[in-house]
């Protein structure tokens, strides 16, 4: 749950691998990285990942719902907030068990095909897969 030691061993892990492997550091290799080493404690409400995703969520929804309601304001505002406040409650709710499915090895591939599709790079998705699995053995030494 702290998460500064996952993002040191996830580090440290994908450095041993991109020298071994002769993988240069980039910025997306980078946000990988650092967002693999913390993602899976997405399930747990006291981490900052988790309030993140939570504002992440309320701020798309509330973008999404003042884009689309068609009232003047202050209603508009009104019911986009409240869109807003609906979504993070319903985050918190179905929110998934702590070490369950955010946990899971199948998580980790997922993470890295996620990276894949997003920069089409082998070595940013290798070092998806290593960070996010990396969270696993933290979890048991940290
Ligand atoms: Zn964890």
């Amino acid at each position: 749950m702290n998460w500064m030691p996952h993002v040191a061993l996830a580090f440290a892990l994908a450095h041993a691998f991109n020298v071994a492997a002769g993988v240069a550091w980039t910025l997306p290799l980078f946000a990988v990285v650092f967002l693999g080493a913390i993602l899976p404690d997405v399930d747990h409400k006291k981490t900052r990942i988790f309030k993140f995703a939570l504002v992440a969520v309320a701020a798309l929804v509330f973008a999404a719902a003042y884009q689309t309601i068609s009232l003047d304001n202050p209603a508009r505002a009104v019911a986009a907030a409240l869109a807003a406040a609906l979504a993070a409650i319903a985050v918190s709710i179905l929110k998934p068990r702590h070490r369950g499915i955010t946990h899971h090895p199948l998580a980790a591939l997922v993470f890295g095909l996620a990276a894949y599709a997003l920069t089409r790079e082998m070595g940013v998705a290798a070092n998806g897969v290593i960070a996010y699995a990396s969270h696993y053995l933290s979890d048991r030494l940290f």
